[in-house]
């Protein structure tokens, strides 16, 4: 792991100190460029980016220690690997030279092997950090994108149970902190079996499918709809009254008993019950949805029930 034509920045108001490197690098595979005072160096990594940058602390105008701290501050710059080369080397600049965040501390005069040696040690390690860095990155977008995977349900495409009752959890929080309304519905496909009993398993999926896509079509993007079962599904609506829940719950009914199929026969209607959050459990708020969709299916079904 090293960066090839690796590109060095040497900053040094000397310049036979500069020459002195480049007649280095022109046995190896660096790209040199030079700067002898602080802000033409600042100027020129403005738009180009140098792999390490070799840096002298006494020149006049902007000494190394500035033009350390103004690399550190830019977040475009900040990661670049600085050495210093310098003839202070009295312990108070070592260690302020580490705590200011340079990556090492060469004396001069120094010894040209040991220099390149150096010099070579941070770039591994930099291409080493940028890779670090990139799996890194990798591995946190699939992660999210298996986070998502794990929270959908793969027919419907709408949250699955453990999902959505995450959400019920977090709306509810909501309310509470809020204090805003809260309402749920339970719905449920109406004689759903006699779907499946008379053209098939396969197309039954379908309709579920279709019917998951009424309801997500007619809720607001702040609704949460999940598949709670096999042909049950809870949606919730945050920060809203009884009224709006109904208003959605009934366009939703009226556009699944509207819809067409390609079967002349087929005729598709849900039920539903609805429940208003009043700081019950969870699964008692659930349990009256449930409790007003029984009274729905037991009323003769195509219809929505509220508290
Ligand atoms: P009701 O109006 O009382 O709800 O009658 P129903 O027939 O819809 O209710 P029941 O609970 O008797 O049957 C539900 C059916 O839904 C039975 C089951 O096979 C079917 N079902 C559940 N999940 C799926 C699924 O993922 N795909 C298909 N095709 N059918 C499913
Ligand atoms: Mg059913
Ligand atoms: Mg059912």
């Amino acid at each position: 792991m090293r960066i090839t034509n690796p590109k060095i920045l040497a900053i040094d108001d000397t310049p036979e100190n500069l020459m002195l490197l480049g007649a280095i690098a022109k046995n190896l595979d660096w790209q040199m460029t030079f700067a002898t005072s602080g802000p033409e160096a600042l100027e020129f990594v403005e738009h180009k980016i140098p792999d390490l940058i070799l840096l002298d602390i006494m020149m006049p105008i902007m000494d190394g220690f500035e033009v350390l701290k103004r690399l550190k501050a830019s977040e475009k710059t900040k990661d670049i690997p600085v050495i210093f080369i310098t003839a202070k080397t009295d312990p108070i600049t070592i260690v302020k030279v580490f705590e200011q965040g340079a990556q090492d501390h060469i004396p001069k005069p120094f010894n040209k092997t040991e220099l390149v040696a150096r010099v070579e040690g941070h770039l591994r390690e930099k291409a080493l950090k940028t890779e670090l860095n990139l799996k890194v990155a990798l591995l946190e977008a699939a992660n999210s994108r298996l986070d998502q995977m794990a929270s959908i349900d793969a027919l419907t495409n709408l949250q699955n149970r453990r999902s959505i009752f995450a959400s019920l959890s977090e709306a509810i929080a909501n309310s509470k902190r809020y204090e805003t309304s809260l309402c749920i519905m339970m719905l449920d496909i109406d004689h759903f079996k006699a779907v499946n009993d008379t053209y098939g398993h396969q197309r039954g999926d379908e309709v579920l499918v279709e019917i998951a896509k009424v309801i997500s079509n007619n809720i607001r993007e702040v609704d949460r709809a999940g598949r709670y079962g096999g042909e049950e599904f809870l949606v919730i609506f945050p920060s809203t009254g009884l009224e709006g829940a109904f208003q959605a719950a009934e366009k939703i009914r009226s556009t699944v008993e509207s819809l067409q199929w390609a079967e002349p026969d087929l005729k598709t209607a849900i039920s539903g019950g609805l429940a208003i959050y009043t700081g019950q459990k969870e699964l008692e708020f659930v349990g009256a949805a449930d409790e007003n969709l029984y009274k729905a299916k037991e009323s003769g079904r195509n219809k929505i029930v509220g508290p």
